[in-house]
């Protein structure tokens, strides 16, 4: 590769050394709530030095063309960053797991047309290429077209139910083999100049099982595809670095990639689902038994702030449910004062955190964090499911299908199987919510209508407020 304005490669070499190092300080940081904001300083500051040596050290021309494109990228990405609502993040980050396919996709293309391919590459490294090529388009296509479905349905732009298409593994499997085949034809054509349309077939083939792949899956599985797509579009960037024998890009993708994979993994044990399972589809319909249906549930007994504040000045354990509707309220300062307030009384506030909690993973962890609850208040599932029973009061806030009885009770259903909080185990519950609507998964919850539970209706928020005041 020509050398761009810093003629010593040596610098650009170190300095991908060092963004590197970074990217693996980052992950590490992220790892944990305390370290977080230091993960993420270790990140902008190794993409800033990436970017540089890059800019600095390989670019060699059409610099008006390169500033012109980074001016308007960083302009979308800085208008979308402060516009975004926190309970958008989610959609977000799965649109930009597509643009990271896309790209993909499109330097596949531009490497694929690139004049000067034929003559720099000779047979074994030709066709060592051509697959570098076509394995980076296939994986960012898949990533595209899927992360767009992603976005659709946490967006609530498409339907949460999953697409269940007469024998959809012989058409997973089909189009596979047709991904294989094309592969073949297009290795076997491209040393006399062809290639180009088994490379476009194969690319509509990708899309397609993107989007299929994506619409056959529950929406109580999302949380899986969401770090599988995240995955994806690191062996795509991965894919992307081979093409273009960018070192740090290749093990940037490979540490987005593997870290993304075990986020999944994480996820499937938290839900108790096997990885394939997910992937095949079909979990969230209610093909199996009979969902528990909405009305014939009983009797809700509805409870005003009042009464839930002198039910929190009498407890002495209380466990804080957080779940999607809080975001939704953006109620996490509200429930910060409200836990100082408890703990000034002498009340102790625990925090229970489900992995699949909200539409992101760590997405409560996030919100918490940004309201400054302290972190040693803040428990996964598995450290505080079994202290239920000394529990006085739990609070479930804008929570559903993370606290449902009804995936312990009923393993058919389409969050059967998943652990939950198990809130009803202690001596009263309260749920703020707006009203008996279902969760995300679209299944009644039990817990409702349980004996010691009670409904605080509005909004979270201004639920909160109320019993703030009132304590
Ligand atoms: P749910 O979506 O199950 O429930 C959220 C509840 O919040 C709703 O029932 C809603 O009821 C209530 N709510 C909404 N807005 C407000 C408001 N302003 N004030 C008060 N309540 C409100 O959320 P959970 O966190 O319990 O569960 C997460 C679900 O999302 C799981 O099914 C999970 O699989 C899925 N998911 C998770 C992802 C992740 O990575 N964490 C990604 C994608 C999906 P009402 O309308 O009556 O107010």
């Amino acid at each position: 590769m020509n050398p761009g304005i810093i003629s010593n490669p040596g610098i650009a070499t170190v300095s991908y050394i060092i963004a590197t190092i970074l990217f693996i300080l980052a992950l590490g940081g992220l790892s944990h709530q305390e370290t977080a904001r230091r993960g993420n300083w270790y990140g902008i500051i190794g993409m800033a030095v990436a970017l540089a040596a890059t800019v600095l050290g390989f670019v060699t021309a059409q610099y008006a063309l390169l500033v012109g494109a980074l001016v308007v990228g960083g302009a979308i990405g800085l208008w979308a960053a402060r516009r975004v609502q926190m309970t958008q993040m989610p959609e977000l980050v799965a649109i930009l797991h597509s643009l990271v396919g896309l790209a993909a996709v499109a330097v596949g293309f531009a490497n694929f047309m690139d004049p000067g391919r034929l003559e720099h590459y000779l047979g074994v490294e030709l066709t060592i290429h051509d697959i570098e090529t076509y394995l980076g388009i296939l994986i960012g296509a898949v990533t595209f077209s899927g992360s767009v479905i992603a976005f659709g349905k946490l967006s609530g732009r498409i339907g949460g139910k999953p697409l269940i298409l007469p024998a959809r593994h012989w058409l997973n499997l089909l189009l596979l083999l047709a991904a294989i085949a094309y592969g073949y034809l297009f290795v076997a054509q491209s040393p006399q100049g062809g290639g180009l349309v088994p490379l476009l077939i194969m690319t509509g083939v990708a899309l397609l099982f993107g989007i299929h792949m994506v619409m056959a899956i529950g929406g109580a599985d999302m949380p899986v595809v969401v770090s599988m797509l995240n995955s994806y579009s690191g062996w795509a960037a991965s894919a992307t670095g081979f093409m273009l024998d960018n070192d740090l890009l290749i093990v940037t993708g490979a540490l987005v990639g593997s870290s993304g994979a075990i986020l999944s993994y994480i996820m499937c044990r938290a839900m108790n689902r096997r990885f394939l399972a997910v992937i095949a589809g079909g979990f969230g319909t209610s093909e199996g038994t009979q969902v528990a249906g909405g009305e014939d549930q009983g009797e809700v007994f509805p409870i005003d702030a009042e009464e839930t504040a002198l039910l929190l000045d009498a407890a002495k354990e209380v466990m804080i449910i957080p779940g999607y509707g809080m975001a939704v309220a953006q109620a996490q300062h509200i429930v910060h004062e409200l836990t100082q307030a408890l703990r000034d009384k002498g009340v102790n506030v625990r925090f229970g955190i489900h992995p699949v909690a909200g539409r992101m993973p760590g997405h409560m962890n996030v919100l918490l964090a940004e309201a400054k609850v302290p972190y040693d208040i803040v428990f996964e599932m598995d450290e505080i499911n079994d202290d239920f029973p000394e529990v006085d009061v739990s609070i479930v806030i804008g929570a559903n299908d993370i606290v449902n009885p009804s995936a312990l009770e009923e393993p058919e259903g389409p969050i059967g199987g998943m652990p939950v909080l198990e809130c009803w185990k202690g001596k009263t519950t309260i749920v703020l919510k707006r009203s008996m609507a279902t969760g995300y998964a679209g299944v009644q919850n039990p817990l409702f209508f349980k004996d010691n539970t009670r409904m605080l209706f509005g909004d979270a928020k201004e639920s909160l407020d109320a019993v703030f005041k009132a304590l």
